[in-house]
Order: C-alpha cells, then structure tokens, then sequence
C-alpha cells in the first residue's frame, strides 16, 4: 500500500491526482492538499475580466469531484516538507493548516511514500510597491481579482459613454514578470469590448512590457510559420496590437504605482512613468513559500528550493552564460533533486535558467521575462508525474519510463482577441519545442513546421471549446482521459 500526497489542485496537481486516482484504486490513497475548495479554469478568467464570463462559469467545487475519485481531499495549504521525517520516524510529511469553516488554522502532520508539489506561482505583488487589487492595479490572476477588474473595467466604460478619455495600461508589473501571453489577452479583449461599444475615439490602449522584444513571451521569441512565409513572433504580435489600436512600452522594469501612476525603468536605465486610469499588471512569481526541514529539524529549504522558492528538479542548476545554455538543462523527469519520493510539477519547478536572454539595464536591473509555464505543459507534467510514480509503486523500481522536458514538448497557445460566435477573433500559436534546441534546429532554434501564428474566428471556436471541453475533463465525467492536457 502506497500513500501519495499532492499539493495543489491546480490545473498540474489536478491532472495528477486523476491519473493516480483512475489508476491507483486497490490499497493505496490518493490524498489531495489545496486551500481553494474550488478548482478555476485559469485561461477562462480573461473572459471574467471583460465581463463575458461569471466566476461560476470557470469554477467548480472540488469535494464532489474527489469524492468521486476516491481522493482524500484536505482543504489546507501545506505549510512545510519534512523529506526526512523526525526524530521519532523516518517517513516523510507534510505539514499542513486548513483553511476550511470546520477545522480552519487546525495544523496536521500528513505522511507521504510520494509526494508531488504542484503548489504553482505565489502571486507576488508585494514585489512591486502598490501593485495588485488591494492597491492600484487589476489582475486577472485568479477568478475573484478578474471579477473585481470588470467592476472597475466597467466604471471605466462608463465614463467614457459619459464623453471621458481613458487610458488603459496592461502588461507586466514587475522587471523579471512572465505570463505575458495572458495580459496580451485581455489588452486584446479590451480593445474589442471598446470597439464593440463605439468607444474608441475615447480610448488611450497601452501595452507595457519587460521584453526586450515584444513577442518575446519568456521564450526568447520564435520564428512562426503564417500563410507560408516565416515571422518573427515581433512582427506577428506588433501587427496584431496595432490593428487593435494598442501602443507599447517595451524594455520595461515597472518598479513602482501610485494611484493613477506606474514608475519604470527601461534598458537604457532611463526611470519613467506612464499615467494610467485603469491598470492591469502581472505581478512577479515566486514559490509558494513553503519550508523544507531536515530530520533534526534543521532547515534545509535551500537544498529543496532555488532563491525564487521554486522546487529544484533533475534539471542542471550550474550558474552559466547565455551563450552555453542548453536544451539538455532541463528537467526530464521533475524528480526533487535531493530527495527521491519528492516530485515538481507545473510552476512549482524551478526553470534551471530564462529562455530569454537576460538583460539588465546601466543601474543593474535586471529586466526580462522569466520563463513561462502554460496550462499545456503544466498539464504534461502532472500527468508524467503521476504516470511516473505509478509505474514506481506497481513495480517497485525507481526509474522512469514517461519524461516531459520542455526543450523536447510542443504547446499550443490560443490567445483569445474578442468575444462572439460570428465576430469572436483569436490568435493561435504554436511552438515545438517551448524552449529552443539550436543544436537541433540551428536554423530557427524550433521545428519550424510545428511552429504557427494564424489569426481568426476558427481559433475563438477552439478556445471556447477548450473551456468546455478542460472543465469537463477536470470534471473526471466520463472517458475524460481521452481529453489530452
Ligand atoms: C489570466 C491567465 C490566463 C492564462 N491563459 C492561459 C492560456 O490561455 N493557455 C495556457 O496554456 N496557459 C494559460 N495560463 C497559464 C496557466 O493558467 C498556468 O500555466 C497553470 O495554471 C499552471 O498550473 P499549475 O498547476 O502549475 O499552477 P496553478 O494552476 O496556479 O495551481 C496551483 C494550485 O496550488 C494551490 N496552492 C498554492 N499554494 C499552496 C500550498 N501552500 N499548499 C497547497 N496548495 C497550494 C493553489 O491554490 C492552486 O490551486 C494563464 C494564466 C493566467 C493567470
């Protein structure tokens, strides 16, 4: 009998704890850790945020689901990881707090054979002085912070039906940010909810990035295949933003906001500012904060976690020049680099360095995206993960069999540009692999004929049925595993 834990139900510790669960049944327990009671579609909250989805739609609760899954479902936040376990026993645990009505801020000891953290990104907007909704900016992170952005997206409406100009400034609110394929989406889905309403003329669209280049989106740009001709992911993005009328800022370390004002630093260390009326910036990453300890219960976070709180994995850490990275860096497996039952999965791994190249301005700030982790890769390493540690527990040998680096995977991105069955628009791309192999593509760093750009209605289609079709996959109804992550 194994006990495997998971921490996190997002879309990467949900994607596991299915596979284990569907294929773990006889004797052994599932035990699933997450403090949401509900799980959130995440893509689908750009929608929330221009007002075309409710909260209810890209939500649902998780206690039923698990129920039916034969998962144990703990709704608390793990707290710390004692790989080692105590002085008194040496199995592994977790220490968790729940945060559910009936037991809330009650601290229990779970033990674990394995363990798989999928705890994702901390949204660190403390990072950046006044950023995120409790200060000066909007977030579309989480289903609640794109709520409360449409509220005051709509104030802004309003005051534009009233003759009022607007200005509007999405993007990145911190040097070393990434998602930056989300904020494109909803500066995109902003535009078309402005234009829909004949507003226009009112209307000052900015975009404001940390990328040296736009099209960057943390993976160091791609060359994309569109109507048979290769682009450059720049010119593919800078025609898309024009033709919804967005201007840009580029290079941009945002630093700090006050009320109705961002301060930045650019590349060429110059500090600026950008007025605003309605913001929304995507804070810093980092992990989520959790603790490691030894046997004696001395801390050992830093052997289980990088600087960023990230989990290190079997990737290759060695501190390296840009000119000397390689596809061969990164992880395979997500097995914790220090402890053999312990596993990484989605954002909670630690990249072993950028895919852009780093920059840094005259003052030493560094100003580039960090990597990206998106839904589809995140979804592939849950499952290699769970598919991994099955194998493990079936046949009792420690090896494993499925591996998912992202230097070698594909992802699909389908960044949604207006909303409608007849006038809906969406850009579809697609990059093989994420991160660029030269030494097997020395041409374009990926297989250009996996790596596309096509603007239209067809790709609205496919990102609402997308939506359908991942709810009802999360859903476990049946045959969901014949979806694909
Ligand atoms: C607005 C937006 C739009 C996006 N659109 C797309 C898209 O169109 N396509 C795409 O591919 N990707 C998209 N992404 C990225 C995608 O959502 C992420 O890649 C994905 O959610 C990462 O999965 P994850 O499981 O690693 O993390 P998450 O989905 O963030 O899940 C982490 C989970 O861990 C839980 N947790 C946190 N701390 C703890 C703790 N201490 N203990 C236990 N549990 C904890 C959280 O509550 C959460 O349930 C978008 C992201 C955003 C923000």
């Amino acid at each position: 009998m194994a006990k495997v834990v998971v921490l996190g139900a997002g879309i990467s510790g949900h994607t596991a704890v299915s596979y284990l669960s569907k294929y773990l049944k006889k004797g052994h327990e599932v035990v699933m850790v997450s403090p949401n009671s509900n799980f959130q579609w995440v893509p689908s909250n750009i929608w929330v945020g221009v007002g075309l989805m409710t909260p209810d739609q890209v939500k649902f609760k998780l206690a039923p689901v698990y129920k039916k899954m034969g998962v144990n479902y703990k709704q608390a936040l793990g707290v710390s990881i004692h790989p080692e376990g105590d002085k008194e026993n040496d199995k592994g645990y977790v220490t968790i707090k729940y945060v559910s009505e009936e037991k809330k801020d009650t601290v229990e000891k779970v033990t674990y054979d394995y363990l798989i953290n999928a705890t994702g990104p901390k949204l660190n907007f403390e990072g950046t002085e006044g950023l995120g909704p409790k200060k000066f900016t909007q977030s579309v992170c989480t289903y609640d912070h794109a709520a409360h952005a449409w509220d005051n997206l709509q104030e802004s409406f309003k005051k534009m039906e009233n003759g009022e100009r607007q200005t509007f400034l999405i993007g990145t609110g911190h040097p070393l940010a990434t998602c930056q394929g989300a904020a494109f989406e909803y500066i995109l889905n902003i535009a078309f909810e402005i234009n829909k309403r004949k507003l226009n003329h009112l209307a000052d669209l900015w975009w404001i990035t940390n990328e040296y280049e736009l099209g960057d989106f943390g993976m160091g740009g791609a060359y994309i295949k569109r109507n048979g001709y290769i682009t450059p992911t720049k010119i593919f993005t800078e025609s898309i933003l024009k033709e919804y009328g967005v201007r840009w800022i580029k290079q941009a370390g945002v630093s700090k906001v006050e009320e109705g004002v961002v301060h930045y630093e650019n590349l060429k260390g110059e500090l600026k500012t950008k007025e605003f009326d309605f913001a929304m910036l995507i804070p810093g990453f980092s992990g989520a904060g959790m603790k490691a300890f030894g046997k004696e219960g001395n801390d050992i976070s830093e052997i289980v976690f990088a600087a960023n709180g990230m989990m290190k994995v079997d990737a290759d850490y060695t501190v390296k020049p840009f000119e000397e990275w390689s596809a061969k860096d990164w992880p395979l497996n997500y097995q914790s680099s220090a402890y053999k039952n312990v596993y990484a999965a989605g954002i909670a791994f630690a990249p072993p360095h950028g895919i852009s190249k780093p920059m840094q301005s005259p003052n030493g700030t560094k100003i580039f995206p960090t990597p990206p982790r998106t839904g589809m890769p995140s979804g592939v390493i849950g499952k290699i993960t769970a598919q991994n540690i099955i194998h493990q527990i079936k046949t009792g040998k420690i090896e494993h069999p499925h591996e998912a680096s992202m230097a070698k995977m594909g992802a699909a991105c389908i960044v949604s540009a207006g909303y409608g069955i007849r006038k809906g628009q969406a850009a579809v791309m697609t990059v093989n692999p994420i991160v660029q192999d030269w030494e097997k593509y020395p041409k374009w760093g990926r297989n250009i004929n996996d790596t596309v750009g096509v603007v239209g209605t067809a790709g609205h289609w496919m990102k609402l049925f997308m939506h359908y079709m991942f709810i009802y996959k999360a859903k476990a109804k049946p045959f969901w595993w014949l979806i694909p992550e």
